[in-house]
């Protein structure tokens, strides 16, 4: 298996773009993040009716884009507008605002309250492709290296549905020339085995991250969550990815009586397997529950757990944090 990147000190992964300026997965949040130094821009993809990879955290439009208003009668039964319904001619013709999620009665909340308003819903939906074109041609404008951090989302329902997701992503991916750069691009995926299959079968050359979920949030993997975190998990993670993506909480447990922060063993579990740790949330607008800044979070995951990377939606943020980190050193 090839090595994985090495980075000097942790790497800052825009986590669907500068997502806490701006709408997820839009080319301004993109933009933004590639501007305040990210050193990954990540890519959440799904497909459209006509199988083109698009640029979406969820399989359905509703709670990013203006898909009811614009498209009425297009859900299906569950009241879902689902990207795979929907040709990319159609896609393009959607706005994108920031998240709203539907609570118990069906009202509308905005997820975000104190990021960039619903109102107005200015963006689009990019491809994939085009939104390699702008990490590439920023590349090149500003002289850095930034990369990709691609996650398949749902992968085994794609197929339910007759569609190949990680095949589509990897001739995008082959298209524009990204195949062959395991520097540059990073895979993940909740799913084991669509990870398996890009190292065993496509034999890629790609660092592949293996997300790690909770049992009950429903993801469309059949894999045991729980059991990925033993040594056991990890030993068999081990045999086919670089490195895990987990969920904060699976790392921090909160605090003991005296104050300390108190770590699970996963860090330390999957460094013994050589594997990389790429947690995902850091948000400074929603901290765990015992952490009063984002500073104090970073401190427990770079300094106590020593990461090799993390997911935040304020990659400014997190930026400043590791130079103040270099300026003492
Ligand atoms: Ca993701």
């Amino acid at each position: 298996m090839p090595k994985p990147p090495t980075h000097t000190d942790p790497i800052v992964i825009a986590h669907r773009g500068a997502s806490g300026y701006l709408p997820e997965h839009t080319l301004a949040a993109k933009a933004a993040a590639h501007a305040m130094g990210a050193d990954f821009l990540e890519q959440d993809v799904v497909l459209s009716r006509d199988g083109i990879p698009v640029v979406l955290h969820d399989i359905h439009l509703d709670s990013t884009t203006d898909v009811a208003q614009r498209f009425p009668g297009r859900a299906r039964q569950d009241g879902r507008y689902y990207a795979l319904d929907f040709e990319l001619q159609e896609i393009r013709q959607l706005r994108v605002h920031e998240r709203v999620e539907h609570d118990a009665s069906g009202r509308q909340v905005v997820a975000f309250p104190q990021r960039f308003p619903v109102e107005p819903a200015m963006f689009h939906v990019p491809t994939l492709a085009e939104e390699i074109d702008l990490i590439s041609g920023m590349n090149r404008s500003t002289g850095r290296s930034t990369g990709l951090y691609v996650e398949f989302k749902a992968p085994n329902w794609h197929r339910q549905q007759g569609y190949e997701l990680v095949s589509a992503v990897m001739s995008v991916l082959e298209e524009k020339g990204y195949h062959n750069r395991p520097q540059q691009v990073f895979l993940q995926c909740f799913d084991d085995l669509s990870l398996r299959r890009l190292r065993h079968e496509l034999k890629t050359p790609l660092p592949l991250i293996q997300l790690i979920a909770e049992n009950d949030w429903g993801e469309d993997s059949k894999v045991d969550y729980d059991f990925l975190q033993t040594a056991e998990g990890l030993a068999d993670i081990a045999s086919y990815a670089h490195g895990i993506g987990p969920w904060i909480m699976q790392i921090y447990r909160g605090r003991d009586p005296s104050g300390n922060a108190v770590l699970s063993d996963l860090t330390s579990l999957a460094r013994q397997q050589g594997l990389l740790v790429h947690p995902y949330t850091f948000r400074s607008d929603q901290l765990p529950e015992g952490i009063h800044d984002f500073q104090e979070l970073l401190d427990i995951f770079i300094v106590q757990a020593k990461v090799d990377g993390f997911f935040t939606d304020f990659p400014d943020q997190a930026r400043a944090y590791l130079q103040r980190r270099r300026d003492q050193r």
